[in-house]
Formats: C-alpha cells, sequence, structure tokens
C-alpha cells in the first residue's frame, strides 16, 4: 500500500489526528493506497511553517528564485517517467498523455515563472507640474492557499505554486484528495533542489476538512482555487468577508462553433481531441458542438466515424486513447447524462455505455459518447458533465450560433472554425469566454491570460496575470 504524507516544513509528517482516506486507482477500482485528511490542526503546523518561512524567502534575490525554480522543472523532467507512471495510475488517464503533456507541462510551468519573475517590472508615474513622482512596489502578499482539482493534477497544482513562490510568498497547498500521487512525489523533488523549508507546504485531505482549513485561516491571504463552480462559489461566501484575496478558475461548457468554410480535416481532427482528450474531464474540452447547417450530415457521418475508432483501455496500453474516468462517483454522475438525454429528445449517435476492460473488471471506463439533440436549452447541454459526452446541433448563421454559445451559465473557452477572418473577430468580440480559439484548441501560451467570465470564474492566471496576483501593489510617492 502507497502511503501519501503531508509536507510540512520540508519534513513528511503524518495527520495530527492519524485520520486516513482511502486513494484509489481509477484503472482497476482497487485500494492502493491512503492519504492524510488533515485537520485544522495540520493545516496551521503548515501555516506557521509558512509564515517563518516569508521573510527570508520574500528576500531572496530574484536570480536566486529563478536560479531555484528552474532546478525544480530540470528535477521534474529527469524524473517524468516516474511522475507519468503515478499520475496515470492516480488520475486514470493514459500515460501517454501523462508522459507527453501533464508531467511536460508541470516542469514547464516552473521553468516559465522562474524566467518570468526576472522580467517582472512595475509601473511609475510622474505627477507632471506638481513635483513628484509615483512609483508601483509589487511585494509578496505572506502566506497564500492554492487549492486545485483532480483532472490535471499536477499540471494545475504546479501552475499556482511556481508563480505564488515566485513572486516571494509562501504557500499552504492542497492537492485533489482523489489524485494526491504527484504532489506527495513534489515535496522530494523540492527539497533535493534546495527550496528552503516552509516554503511550500503540501496538505492532503478532503475539501470539506482540509480545504475548508484552509480558505478559513484567519493568516492565510490569498485563495488561488481551481475546481467546481458550486465549490467556487462557497469559497468566495467563506473568504470575502475576511477579504481575503480569490482567483477562482471554475467550470465550463465550452461551445465548439463549425462554419462550413473551415479547413475541414484539421477541425475534425482537433475536435475529435477537443471532445476527449482526458476522457473529456478538461474543463476546455468543447462539449457543445454547434455545426453549419450545410455540412452537418457530412460531419455527423465523419465524426461519429472517427469516434467510434477511439480505443478505451487501461490507461497503460501504448495504444489506448480513452484511459478510465477518475471515480466511481463521476462515473455514475456521467452515466445519468445518458438517460437525461433520452429524456430530453437526445439521440444517441454512439457511445453510451460502460465498457468492461478484460482483466479490470472494476475500473472506471466509458466509452466517448456523442448525442444529437435540437435544443440548447436542456440539462446536457446546461450541464457541465465534465467526461467524454459531447452533443452536436446544427445552426444556421453566426447570430443563432452565437445566441446559444452564450446561453450558459458558464464562460470559461470558446472554439470557432472558419477561414473568414471577419466572422472570426465579429464572434471573438461577442462570445462571452476568457479564452478564444480560432481554427485551433488548446494551444497554449503561458504568458497569455487564463481564466473565464460567468460562472466560470474571476481572476486571471498565466503570464504577469499570475504573478500580479500573488502580490500586492503599494504606490510609493516622493515630492521633489
Ligand atoms: P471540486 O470543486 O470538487 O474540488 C476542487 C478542489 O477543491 C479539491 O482539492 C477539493 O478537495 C477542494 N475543495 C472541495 N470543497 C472545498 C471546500 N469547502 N473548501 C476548500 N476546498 C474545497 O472540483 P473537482 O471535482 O476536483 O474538479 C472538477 C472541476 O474543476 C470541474 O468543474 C472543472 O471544470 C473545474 N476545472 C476548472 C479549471 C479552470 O481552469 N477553470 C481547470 C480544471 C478544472
Amino acid at each position: 500500500m502507497n502511503k501519501v504524507l503531508n509536507y510540512i516544513n520540508g519534513q513528511f509528517v503524518d495527520p495530527v489526528n492519524d485520520n486516513w482516506l482511502d486513494n484509489y486507482s481509477p484503472a482497476d477500482g482497487d485500494i492502493y493506497g491512503h492519504i492524510p485528511d488533515s485537520s485544522k490542526e495540520d493545516v496551521a503546523q503548515a501555516y506557521l511553517a509558512a509564515k517563518e518561512a516569508f521573510p527570508a524567502w520574500s528576500q531572496t534575490t530574484l536570480e536566486a528564485r529563478s536560479r531555484l525554480l528552474i532546478k525544480i522543472s530540470e528535477l521534474l523532467e529527469a524524473n517524468l517517467e516516474r511522475f507519468a507512471e503515478a499520475e496515470s495510475k492516480d488520475n486514470g488517464k493514459p500515460i501517454s498523455l501523462a508522459r507527453s503533456v501533464d508531467i511536460p507541462r508541470a516542469a514547464s510551468n516552473f521553468r516559465f515563472f522562474g524566467n518570468a519573475i526576472t522580467q517582472f517590472a512595475s509601473e511609475s508615474h510622474e505627477s507632471v507640474g506638481q513635483h513628484a513622482m509615483n512609483f508601483t512596489l509589487r511585494q509578496p502578499i505572506g502566506v497564500v492557499g492554492c487549492i486545485s482539482p483532480w483532472n490535471l493534477p499536477l499540471y494545475l497544482f504546479t501552475w499556482k505554486i511556481a508563480p505564488a513562490i515566485a513572486a516571494g510568498n509562501c504557500i499552504v497547498a492542497k492537492p485533489s484528495e482523489v489524485t494526491p500521487m504527484t504532489a506527495f512525489l513534489l515535496g522530494d523533488i523540492c527539497t533535493e533542489a534546495g527550496l528552503p523549508k516552509g516554503v511550500l507546504n503540501i496538505v492532503h485531505g478532503s475539501g470539506h476538512t482540509t480545504g475548508q482549513a484552509i480558505i478559513e485561516h484567519p493568516g492565510i491571504k490569498a485563495i488561488s482555487f481551481t475546481g467546481g463552480t458550486t465549490t467556487g462559489a462557497h469559497i468566495a461566501k467563506t473568504a470575502a468577508p475576511m477579504f481575503k484575496k480569490l482567483s477562482l478558475e471554475l467550470g465550463g461548457k465550452n461551445p465548439n462553433i463549425i462554419f462550413s468554410d473551415c479547413d475541414y480535416d484539421a477541425m475534425l481532427e482537433t475536435t475529435v481531441r477537443s471532445s476527449f482528450a482526458n476522457q473529456g474531464q478538461i474543463c476546455l474540452c468543447g462539449s457543445r458542438i454547434f455545426v453549419e447547417a450545410s455540412i452537418y450530415d457530412r460531419f455527423k457521418t465523419d465524426f461519429v466515424e472517427k469516434v467510434k475508432q477511439l480505443k478505451v483501455g487501461h490507461p497503460s496500453a501504448p495504444d489506448t486513447d480513452i484511459g478510465a474516468l477518475v471515480s466511481k462517483s463521476h462515473l455514475e454522475k456521467v452515466a445519468g447524462y445518458i438517460d437525461i438525454a433520452g429524456n430530453e429528445g437526445g439521440t444517441l449517435l454512439c457511445g453510451g455505455h460502460k465498457v468492461t476492460v478484460d482483466g479490470y473488471e472494476n475500473g472506471y471506463y466509458f466509452e466517448p459518447t456523442i448525442i444529437e439533440i435540437d435544443s440548447n436549452d436542456c440539462r446536457v447541454n446546461q450541464e457541465e458533465i465534465f467526461g467524454p459526452i459531447v452533443t452536436i446541433m446544427p445552426f444556421e448563421g453566426e447570430k443563432e450560433a452565437l445566441k446559444m454559445a452564450n446561453a450558459v451559465k458558464y464562460g470559461l473557452s470558446a472554439t470557432i472554425w472558419t477561414n473568414n477572418l471577419k466572422r472570426a473577430m465579429s464572434m471573438s468580440n461577442q462570445l462571452q469566454a476568457g479564452i478564444i480559439w480560432i481554427n485551433t484548441w488548446m494551444l497554449r501560451d503561458l504568458r497569455t491570460p487564463f481564466g473565464g467570465v460567468k460562472a466560470s470564474g474571476v481572476g486571471r492566471e498565466g503570464g504577469f496575470e499570475a504573478l500580479r496576483f500573488f502580490t500586492q501593489a503599494k504606490n510609493v510617492c516622493i515630492k521633489y
């Protein structure tokens, strides 16, 4: 049995109350480890370690911080295979994906912010005619909390930790209790890289115990959270009266809008990926596919044919396209939408069933599923399913596409397929989303602002936006 431990003040420690949670392997449904269900006391210890480390860390030169972050990045790259195996086992995602996306991106996060902090600058404002000069100090906040979800475990955990450390803060962090392994392994890498003790403290446990203790802690002055919209609303409600700085990256129900003048083959190939990558468990997946009526039948035939070729299998098999869903409860939730869609008049074009993989009968597998539906107002088109289920619907003209795309409570990302630049720009201006992709999907440049509007969150991560979030602006005015 694997045993995950908390990483506090540079040491691996048991939880104070000796409370443990089971950790399941999605590929076979077995319990393969235990993780702490950390209490307020553990969070308090992590906070004290962070508080103690803060004065020295916040005064560490930018060059030294940069060197350390890049060292962590290099160590992650050197341990890529070990981390990819751990991520795949813990989450159920194909190892090929963990190897090519999750772990390389986690390493990039450290490298990127290691470099970015050396380029981060603040403004100055000369008060012309008043003989005064203002300049802005960008100071670290102190102890900050980072809470991340299970879908891209190390990728999203480090997307918060790297800028927080780079900006001179100390951290109390909690990965998802469903996928704790790679965050646990990261502790060793940080120690080996020479990160001073207490700068990063990782406490494991469930949201309502450990997570709740982090958001309620009066000394933790900022919370960077990625996860579900309901949890985000609860965090906002709890943290707002304490005037904590908040960054909330939440759910999505993203439109993929396909016009007849697109580059068809590239669109088709990318749409398979944007629908089903990571079993559809990416907040950016395009789960509502709107297709211009003139190419709707062609698209429907080709898309169904391609999706039927995707292989559902054990995450470690090299030819697996679709691995296991993250948990039994999530599998049940996803499967439940098939009946919902049926009751709403949806037609199953392919998929729709749990899959039994030979030798792994208790694993959480589900077929990639396409549902044809004629209304955008139904639950399958309004609620975030966060699994391998997409809907397809025809539309006539930009206006109708725009109306349907915007008619959801979420606003994270949108994809447009067209070779008409005027249309692409006009749609980009009017789509209610924080991220728009034109003729591509999930092409990421880490300098760009990342986040959503409406129920998809507040605040932006990425590039200098993240460094701004993890610092306080202080204006200094000098009269001369
Ligand atoms: P979740 O909200 O259930 O959990 C996310 C994290 O919050 C976990 O670590 C959990 O333990 C913690 N948590 C739960 N209750 C808490 C509480 N009361 N106080 C503090 N922390 C608490 O989400 P999930 O199921 O892990 O992840 C899936 C969701 O994440 C989806 O909605 C998905 O769209 C969203 N997501 C968003 C983005 C983005 O960038 N916008 C990226 C990935 C995932």
